[in-house]
């Protein structure tokens, strides 16, 4: 079993979406053990992508996920750091396969509609960033 941070983005919770992400989640095996509705402060998004501060779209993209509401979710479920990232679709939503959240829902690259941790080692980090452990329940 393994865990993997998702975040479902500001252009999901616009269009009231967050229950037909979640249902592609959930079909796909994974399991929501924790999920938390907010709004992410500039600072705080700043601190989250900071690995992506030296890339030319860091500030849109920081700006863009401070825009609405987030959902922070922790999913449980074999393989969940890479069968997350197959259930998300490529970054950009023109490349992404058929059946993925970004192929169906995301509106560009930068408004893609999810993240999903990219290893083992970045999802503990990121869990740890909007969860306690006592906020997980599995
Ligand atoms: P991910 O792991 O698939 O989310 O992709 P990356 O780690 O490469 O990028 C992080 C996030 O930055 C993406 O999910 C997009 O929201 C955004 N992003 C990536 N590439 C671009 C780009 O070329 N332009 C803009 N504006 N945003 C981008």
């Amino acid at each position: 079993m393994e865990r993997t941070l998702s975040i479902l983005k500001p252009d999901i919770t616009r269009r009231n979406l967050t229950g037909a992400v979640n249902e592609k989640i959930e079909k796909s095996g994974l399991r929501i053990i924790a999920q938390r509705r907010l709004r992410l402060s500039l600072e705080e998004a700043q601190k989250f992508y900071a690995v992506h501060k030296e890339r030319s779209f860091f500030n849109d993209l920081c700006a863009f996920m401070t825009t609405g509401p987030i959902v922070a979710q922790v999913l449980e479920g074999e393989n969940a750091v890479a069968n997350y990232r197959n259930v998300m679709g490529a970054t950009n939503p023109a490349n992404a396969d058929e059946g993925t959240i970004r192929r169906e829902f995301a509106e560009s690259i930068e408004a893609n509609s999810v993240h999903g941790s990219d290893s083992q080692e970045n999802a503990a980090i990121e869990i740890a960033f909007f969860f306690s452990e006592l906020d997980i329940v599995g």
